[in-house]
């Protein structure tokens, strides 16, 4: 710390450290967020040098293990969830990589949400069974099958996301904290799709918060890069040393980037959400539209319970399937609607500012068995929205196009 700076006092509000958690400022007293693109740092004298690579005194070393930009993001990152610390990673993935070796070893058991992001299905049920990592899938809103699926003395860590993609299926966290911690293991929540500013998964009693910050923490997609929020015991003490050896860190550019996202969340997460209800309003009353899944609705099965664990949103992402009669029509009817519009991006990323519109069926979840999409729901009349911020009537409109002349 240094004259240029205050502290910040207690009890701030989530838009408020959105904008000013991060470290002191330097010396030079800059007002927006230094960019620290250095590998190392230099020390006074040896024997600091040897103090801090021994931990016995605080200071940067080396970019691997920790940077004041990647630092700054960390913190600020860690107040908007309400956690006591934070890590940065390469990316949304690295992050689950990360806490997967940073807490499990052969012999373990994971229960996880047959519906989560698809690369972590492949990551925990198939990289890590390599490795004797044991995992069983299940139902997303059925507490019953998660209880079930517990191997009492095995289970360490249950692992959910809410709500998910496309179908914006919820669970309820403070039911799976239960769970979770009855049987001695940890909760792990991806909170991708609502982002700190909608929901707070430690407050509902998750232990560790997952982050693709590629998505709203940096919104304006840009940038690759991820987050794990928990208490410093675990991520100091466990992560972070696996950090230091394993090297899925943040670049302190994309953490730059990241930080600066940060500053216009909250405004950007409550106009997505706002847009996000008008659309899916409209959607619902559009005649070859059969259905709108969108946890905003009153017509969602657990609209009462997204709402309560939302603050009383629904995000920016929905999913609608066009009437048909069979498969073939179904998926003619939906890539008809998609390459009607002039302005949706057709991208299975999702996270922008500007809105993207993409098949599940042959991109997300197209390497799936037949079968397998059946049970998950994922219908070839389906099409994931991700709302963006454009002015509402003229996403409609570009929607309006394709759904207005449908065959
Ligand atoms: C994109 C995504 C990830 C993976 O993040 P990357 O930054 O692409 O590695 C994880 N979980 C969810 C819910 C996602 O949407």
């Amino acid at each position: 710390m240094n004259a240029n700076d205050k502290a910040l006092s207690k009890g701030l509000h989530i838009d408020t450290l959105a904008v000013r958690e991060a470290l002191p400022r330097t010396a030079y007293g800059e007002h927006s967020e230094a960019l620290f693109l250095t590998s190392s740092f230099v020390h006074p004298d040896a024997a600091t040098a040897a103090a801090r690579f021994a931990g016995e005194e605080d200071g940067f070393l080396y970019s691997r293990f920790s940077n004041p930009t990647v630092a700054s993001m960390e913190r600020r990152l860690a107040a908007l969830e309400g956690t006591e610390d934070a890590i940065g990673t390469a990316s949304g993935m690295g992050a689950i990589l990360l806490l997967m070796l940073g807490l499990l070893q052969a012999g373990d058991h994971v229960v996880c949400s047959r519906s989560v992001f698809g690369s972590i299905i492949k990551l925990i049920g198939g990289e890590f069974s390599r490795f004797g990592v044991e995992s069983s899938f299940v139902p997303q809103d059925d507490i019953a099958a998660w209880k079930a699926a517990i191997r009492p003395g095995k289970t360490r860590l249950l692992f959910a996301e809410t709500p998910t993609n496309p179908l914006t299926e919820v669970c309820d966290i403070r039911a799976l904290a239960d769970l979770a911690h009855d049987c001695g293991a940890l909760l792990a929540v991806d909170n991708c799709f609502c982002t700190p500013v909608l929901q707070r998964p430690r407050e509902l009693g998750a232990d560790l918060v997952v982050h693709s910050a590629t998505k709203y923490l940096d919104g304006q997609g840009r940038v690759i890069a991820g987050a794990v929020c928990g208490t410093t015991e675990l991520i100091e003490g466990r992560l972070l040393p696996v950090q230091r050896s394993a090297g899925i860190s943040l670049s302190p550019f994309n953490a730059w980037v990241v930080l600066k996202g940060l500053e216009t969340l909250g405004l950007r997460m409550l106009a997505h959400s706002a847009r996000a209800l008008e659309l899916a309003r409209w959607l619902q009353a559009q005649p070859g539209v059969a259905r709108v899944h969108y946890p905003g609705l009153e017509s969602h099965p657990q609209h009462a319970l997204a709402m309560r664990q939302q603050d009383g949103q629904g995000g920016a992402v929905l999913a609608f399937e066009l009437a048909a009669s069979n498969p073939e029509e179904a998926r003619r009817r939906a890539f008809h609607v998609i390459d009607q519009t002039r302005l949706c991006s057709i991208t299975a990323n999702l996270g922008d500012t500007k809105t993207t519109i993409t098949h599940p069926a042959t991109t997300t979840h197209g390497r799936l068995k037949d079968e397998q999409r059946q049970a998950a729901g994922i219908g070839q009349g389906l099409i994931r929205l991700a709302v963006g911020l454009e002015h509402q009537p003229d996403i409609q409109a570009d929607l309006a196009r394709g759904l207005g002349t449908l065959a």
